[in-house]
């Protein structure tokens, strides 16, 4: 038995099995089932069979022009076949049951501790050389990889799950009726861990710095939050402690109702919160989450064929974009599927590359390969790509409107720049209307909209809300092209920051434009999942939010908990406060101070 303390941020003790998740670099580390074992071996095999392919492809071409540099391809093509690597890290697999790229990060560290050791320069010069290898095996382990929202649905019932950092992103991924509890090894009493714990009403414990490196995956562990304390190996004292805690906490009444409940501030400001989904299979997930409705459908998503892990679902190839009738069926069903509730489907946003071949890593759903590979894109990509494609175009909008008639269609136009831009594809709407008329179609009208997600558009909201119905603001690319960051890279993501001042300026200047033409305004991007942040997007005027399912349940509890006057009191100083720190103090301050006083023992 053994005792590690933390800090309690939320009540109750609870027993389970650990599941670990560490994300430093990137990586995540997860336990396996061992029928998972021979698959994982596999993917090592597959990685390595890429790289050395992707090598001597890069050696060959490199050769002609630059002998000298070849043969640093060389040594990493010997490389791969050093039994201290891919060898190694299949016996990691096999022994600790844990996922490749773990396996490959942790020979990597056992590596690199040893070049460390080492005087010779020349010798130390080659870890950059086993960094790069090692690099390219992950990114090869990543093509058709499970995302981590599937991994963190598999968990075992009555699990704890044991984390060097829980970011609400990844909380929102987490199946909370398996997970009974967590611990994290960062953090002190900060906002976001504490709000979540609370909301989700399980006991807690951060600060626990390197819980996850001496907890191993699938350990019995005992986590009480109110005593800060996490005991790995539980005696049986600990663990009928447990026991008798869960007893005494049974949750009552009607958890489903709950979860349908519209949320409100505690002042009962009604605030719509809808879901950001990527697949039409997504619906079931939005609707058990509560969503009003559909928020943001990515439907570039269907350019990918079958969505990952549903082979053989779909026929059509990935690259292929599926013909009127194909994309009129799936509207349809997800129209009809989620009525009245309306469904805002956002027009293909993929740039010139994506719509040649869809393929990974931007096909995986919303995970982090995903979120990068969105990050990046720009140019010719969105409503631009599409207003130069009107064959693809028209084939798109004739299916979303003759699938109008079916329920609550809203369509919306991303990576819009300009009123110009606008009018063009509304007169291709036009034209896609005069088109299903002579073949006789009768159709409602629908709401048009756009996403502000340029500083342009959010700079000519005044200007863009005279043309549309409604407005929905893109904040994961309006924050990384306002601040000129590309989240992809690494050496600037820290200043991807939605508490810029300048963001938040944006947001309330999008708000009152609407406002003014009186149109309904709506915020899609990842920030609304934070439930601090979430709560100052309150406070600067929005009502209305569309987030990944799993967020929703928690912001439903945090709005219920606070005053939508206080909130406004909030962003009406921090408006005022010039950096992003005095900012977070602040919204800390209210935030922190209205859940963690609600439920204290
Ligand atoms: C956004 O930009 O905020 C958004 C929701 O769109 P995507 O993440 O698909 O670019
Ligand atoms: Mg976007």
């Amino acid at each position: 038995m053994q005792r590690l303390k933390g800090i309690g941020v939320s009540p109750g003790v609870v027993s389970g099995r650990a599941v670990i998740l560490i994300q430093r670099a990137h990586v995540l580390r997860y336990q396996i089932g061992p029928a998972r074992v021979a698959d994982e071996l596999r993917r090592l095999d597959d990685s390595r069979a890429a790289s050395r392919e992707q090598l001597v492809d890069i050696r060959q071409r490199v050769a002609q022009r630059r002998p000298e540099i070849a043969s640093l391809f060389d040594a990493q093509l010997l490389m791969l076949d050093d039994p201290m690597l891919v060898p190694r890290a299949a016996d990691i697999v096999r022994r600790q049951r844990v996922n490749a790229e773990w396996a490959i990060q942790q020979v990597f560290d056992e590596f690199s501790a040893v070049f460390d050791e080492v005087a010779d320069p020349y010798l130390r010069e080659r870890k950059g050389d086993v960094a790069d290898l090692v690099g390219r095996l992950r990114m090869n382990l990543r093509q058709g990889v499970a995302i981590p929202r599937d991994l963190l649905n598999e968990v075992d019932e009555a699990s704890i799950l044991i984390a060097d950092e829980l970011t609400p992103s990844l909380a929102a991924q987490v199946d909370w009726t398996r997970v009974r509890g967590f611990a994290t090894d960062a953090g002190s009493r900060t906002y976001h861990t504490a709000i979540l714990a609370r909301s989700l009403d399980v006991p807690a414990i951060v600060g626990l710095h390197n819980a996850s490196q001496q907890v191993q995956p699938g350990d019995l562990v005992v986590l009480d939050g109110s005593a800060s304390e996490l005991i790995i190996d539980p005696g049986p004292d600990e663990l009928a402690r447990a026991a008798q805690h869960s007893e005494d906490h049974r949750p009552a009444g009607d958890a489903d109702g709950h979860r349908r409940r519209p949320a409100a501030t505690a002042d009962g400001v009604r605030i719509r919160l809808d879901a950001n989904i990527e697949f039409p299979d997504d619906l079931a997930a939005a609707r058990y989450a509560g969503a009003e409705g559909i928020g943001l459908y990515r439907s570039e998503f269907l350019l990918s064929g079958a969505p990952p892990g549903q082979d053989g679902e779909d026929d059509t190839p990935p690259g292929t974009v599926p013909n009127e009738d194909k994309q009129y069926e799936i509207y349809r069903s997800m129209i009809a599927g989620m009525a009245p509730g309306a469904v805002t489907i956002r027009t293909f946003d993929v740039d010139e590359d994506q719509l040649a071949s869809r393929s990974a890593p931007d096909t995986l759903a919303g995970g982090w390969a995903g979120e990068e590979a969105r990050a990046s894109r720009q140019g010719l990509r969105g409503l631009r790509l599409s207003l130069t494609r009107p064959e693809l175009f028209q084939v798109q909008l004739r299916a979303l409107l003759r699938a109008a008639p079916h329920g609550n269609l809203r369509i919306m136009f991303p990576f819009v720049s300009s009123v110009e831009q606008l009018r063009h594809a509304r007169t291709m709407v036009r034209d896609a209307r005069a088109e299903l008329a002579r073949r006789g179609e009768q159709l409602p009208p629908v709401p048009i909209g756009v996403m502000i997600e340029i500083p342009a558009a959010a700079y000519t909201a005044d200007l863009l809300a005279r043309e549309v119905d409604f407005f929905t603001i893109g904040t994961n690319d309006l924050i990384q092209y306002c601040l000129a960051v590309d989240r992809a890279d690494a050496r600037v993501s820290q200043l991807y920051e939605p508490l810029h001042p300048a963001i938040l300026r944006m947001i309330l200047m999008v708000r009152r434009a609407a406002k003014r033409r009186r149109i309904p305004v709506s915020l899609c991007g990842e920030m609304a999942s934070d439930p601090a942040l979430l709560a100052l997007l309150v406070g600067l005027g929005l009502t209305e939010f569309s987030m990944t399912p799993g967020a929703i349940p928690v912001a439903k509890e945090v709005l219920g908990e606070l005053r939508s006057d206080e909130l406004r009191a909030l962003a009406r100083r921090v408006l005022r406060l010039p950096t992003i720190e005095e900012i977070e103090r602040e919204l800390v301050a209210v935030v922190s101070k209205s859940i963690l006083t609600r439920s204290q023992p």
